[in-house]
């Protein structure tokens, strides 16, 4: 048994140009938003070579638009399918998802010394857009799978691949896969963590506030009624708000107790105005909350309500010309697993034998898919990946090599021990 795993941990080892080569063909796709297909075509054939089946669709916006978690700025998923790939075990074990997205941000404006798209290997970095969040993370699991196939190993239970798209701005790609039956007894996300066993990940939604003035000119302003004023309140209450959380929230989830502020929420852009002279009559407040694994998403969403509400109830104007919140374009969902539950064990059992110890357990500031999984997939899911995660969506994004076959070996011990095998 042991000595299986030994050999699986020498030949994912042996693969290491092979990730990165994979991690680099990633790369050189501009997997942008609504840019998606001819990367995960390419994968879908990746999935295919390992024998999996495999099924490949764009999301349906009809059927989406019912999922009370659903939230987007598109018209449609043109461009953007989503791929799974399913390898059947032999019976007897346990299933195990594991998840990628394929989107990534884009590559902004800053120089970056290469092109973001081609991908180059320098002083044991991988270069590139993506290469860290996550195609780096993708390329590692998929080899730690096709090593087990290509040693001959048999699972008991199934390995199902997920490669979603719309990470970067929401949910929608797992989203779309969970409502297609794609669920199982645990799911690891490769997302750029740096090593660390990822156990909690954060949610966070997108909110617009109008608040409606008067319009009048500068040299009258007393007849009109500024909208920048009235909004001024509103922000200040949000910042309240954002304390009020911490205070209730510290120790809630202990993964987060040395975060100065596990859940923020801001105001973080701000529109209004035309003119020096002229009575603002309306200015746009747009923000995010972010919320913790034991959170409901419709509590947050009241408790934002109900503190923007009574800011406008005690001002005369405002409480008659009310704000109106309205939640738009990014949502992500949070969720947690236990400190002991049996995938953290088994991955800190691959852990140990790969590498001599154990794992770091944290919880991340970011989202992830893996939070869509545990509230609406009903599959317990941790983040694990490379590093580092301070490049992710970074001028100049890299991955270490050593990261990427580190996370291969690990992820490939932990299929064994999850699914069950036979030699
Ligand atoms: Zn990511």
């Amino acid at each position: 048994m042991e000595q299986i795993k030994q050999k699986l941990l020498d030949a994912v080892s042996a693969r290491k140009e092979e990730i990165v080569a994979l991690a680099g063909d990633l790369v050189r796709f501009p997997s942008t938003k609504g840019n998606e297909a001819k990367a995960q075509s390419f994968y879908a054939d990746k999935l295919r070579e390992l024998g999996a089946q495999v099924e490949s669709f764009e999301p349906d916006m009809a059927e989406m638009k019912k999922h009370p978690a659903f939230v987007t700025d598109r018209e449609n998923f043109s461009g953007s399918p989503v791929v799974a790939g399913v390898l059947k075990g032999d019976g007897g074990g346990r299933s195990l998802i594991l998840c990628g997205h394929m989107d990534v941000v884009d590559p902004g404006s800053g120089h970056w010394t290469n092109s973001p798209w081609d991908p180059v290997v320098k002083d044991g970095r991988l270069y590139g857009r993506g290469a860290v969040d996550m195609k780096g993370g993708v390329a590692a699991h998929y080899m730690a799978v096709k090593t087990i196939r290509q040693m001959g190993i048999k699972l008991k239970g199934d390995v199902k691949i997920l490669s979603t798209i719309d990470e970067e701005c929401s949910s929608s790609g797992i989203l779309a896969l969970i409502g297609r039956g794609y669920k199982a007894d645990a799911a690891i996300c490769t997302e750029p963590v740096g090593l660390k066993v990822t156990i909690a990940t954060t949610g966070s939604t997108w909110f617009k506030i109008k608040v409606t003035g008067k319009s009048a000119h500068g040299g009258i302003a007393f007849a009109g009624v500024n909208a920048l004023y009235k909004a001024i309140p509103i922000i200040e209450r949000i910042q309240r708000l954002e304390e009020e959380r911490r205070l209730r929230l510290y120790g809630t989830v202990p993964v987060y107790n040395g975060a100065p502020i596990a859940f923020c929420a801001g105001v973080n852009k701000i529109q209004g105005g035309t003119w020096p002279a002229i009575v603002p009559a309306e200015v746009v407040l747009e923000g995010r909350v972010g919320f913790s694994p034991l959170e409901k998403l419709e509590d947050v969403q009241k408790e934002l309500e109900d503190a923007v509400y009574a800011v406008a109830k005690a001002d005369p104007w405002l409480k008659d010309n009310p704000p109106v919140i309205e939640y738009y374009k990014s949502r992500w969902n949070s969720g947690c697993v236990e400190e002991d539950h049996s995938l953290v064990k088994t991955l800190q059992g691959a852990y140990t034998q790969a590498s001599g110890k154990a794992g770091q357990i944290v919880g991340m500031f970011a989202c992830s898919d893996s939070g869509t999984l545990i509230r609406f997939g009903d599959t317990p899911a941790i983040d694990f990946g490379p590093g580092p995660q301070s490049m992710a969506h970074q001028t100049d994004e890299y991955v270490d090599i050593d990261d990427l076959v580190k996370v291969a070996r690990i992820i490939a011990v932990t299929i064994l021990d999850w699914c069950g095998f036979t030699e």
